[in-house]
């Protein structure tokens, strides 16, 4: 251990990081681990953030907005729609939603306050808990993966992380269950809304009658965006003051908050983007539920979760990793999570275009024909 090291807080020199999906910079992947949006943002967004740029790049001298101001305002009419008199006093930009989930582990979140999460859920939480020295207050599904509402109304954390449509599952819940966590729980209930782009439902109508309801979003993954870091909360006014008074006063960059704005503003482009993608996830759906045998759960996301089965007829991790793997040396880059039993056998395949679809299909095809190794 170097000195430096050595100087670390405790609970930070033995931190296990977050693991990422991979990024391979080389050509030929079919990159279907991150979730990420297969088609291009809005054309907008690029005139939009030359344009902030401008010739010199003089516009780079100042500091950007530090309330993202324009930004809250047109969040607050975009889900308008969903709950009537929103306004931007409801509305926290971050830099990325990881941003506002940070955020509200480091208000909440210490080791006499836990933070509350399901297993599995977003792999993100225990980690930035873990950075803060809190703890963690653990309610797990079983393969069902029905919500837990008893067990999530009576869990003691202070903040309660809930990822719906939950990650890696693609698996929703219904607002009448969540209303039900709501009657009876008293801390503060995040719902995690990464993916409700692609769901039929979302939480935003039940903010007007939970003030210890807080609903994050990101704009990487239904609007095309990873690359440009912007998420938001959405609450009570009182609970976005807290947001405010930890966050870094320039929390998002110039060229993000005109790119965001921007995506934000073509509504009727974003529309044809979910519609394609649900298509493709439906059509991935029906794909894999005519490979004999396949389990994979009903997706309400942009991604889908199935069980492959070997030519044996066997599942289980080692099935799973042999599929992963088979992929990988074909250059399908998938994800799987090996750490949980009720993940570990099975694998999350992001929804890409029709023509990647086509290459993982034929992938998983070439897998389940090829001869079994030993057991
Ligand atoms: C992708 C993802 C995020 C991260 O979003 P960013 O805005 O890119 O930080 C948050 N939560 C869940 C569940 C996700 O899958």
């Amino acid at each position: 251990m170097s000195a430096s090291t050595s100087l670390a807080l405790p609970h930070i020199a033995k931190l296990h990081a977050y693991t990422p999906g991979l990024q391979p910079t080389e050509p030929g992947w079919t990159k279907l681990n991150t979730n990420e949006c297969p088609y291009p943002p809005s054309p907008r967004v690029a005139e939009a953030v030359i344009r902030e740029l401008g010739a010199d790049g003089a516009a780079l001298r100042l500091y950007p907005n530090p309330k993202s101001s324009p930004l809250r305002a047109a969040v607050a009419k975009l889900h308008a729609r969903d709950l009537p008199g929103l306004t931007e006093e409801n509305v926290c930009i971050g830099n990325g939603s990881d941003d506002i989930l940070n955020l509200l582990i480091r208000a909440f979140c210490t080791q006499e306050a836990a933070a509350g999460l399901t297993l599995p859920s977003y792999s993100l939480y225990p980690v930035l808990v873990e950075i803060q020295d809190g703890r963690t207050a653990v309610v797990e599904f079983d393969r069902s993966m029905r919500l837990p509402v008893e067990r999530i109304a009576a869990s003691p954390a202070r903040a309660f992380f809930l990822t719906s449509p939950n990650a890696p599952t693609g698996v929703a819940f219904a607002n009448a269950d969540l209303e039900r966590v709501l009657a009876s729980y008293r801390g503060l209930f995040v719902v995690d809304e990464a993916y409700a782009p692609f769901a039929t439902e979302n939480a935003v109508p039940l903010l007007a009658r939970f003030p210890n309801l807080v609903i994050v979003r990101t704009l990487s993954k239904a609007h095309a965006l990873a690359g440009i870091r912007v998420g938001y909360a959405l609450a009570h006014p009182d609970l976005i003051g807290v947001l405010d008074r930890v966050r870094d006063s320039y929390n998002v960059n110039r060229l993000s908050q005109a790119a965001a704005l921007a995506a934000i503003g073509d509504p009727a482009y974003y529309d044809g983007v979910v519609a394609k993608v649900k298509a493709t996830r439906d059509a991935a759906l029906v794909d894999l539920t005519q490979r004999r045998g396949w389990f994979t759960y009903p997706s309400q996301a942009n991604f889908v979760f199935t069980e492959p089965r070997n030519a044996r007829g066997e599942t289980g991790p080692a099935v799973a990793k042999s599929a992963y793997d088979f992929l990988f040396r074909h250059q399908v880059l998938i994800r799987y999570f090996p750490s949980h039993a009720l993940t570990a056998s099975f694998l999350r395949l992001s929804v890409g275009t029709d023509a990647e679809m086509r290459v993982l299909s034929e992938t998983l095809d070439a897998w389940q024909q090829a001869p079994a190794p030993a057991p």
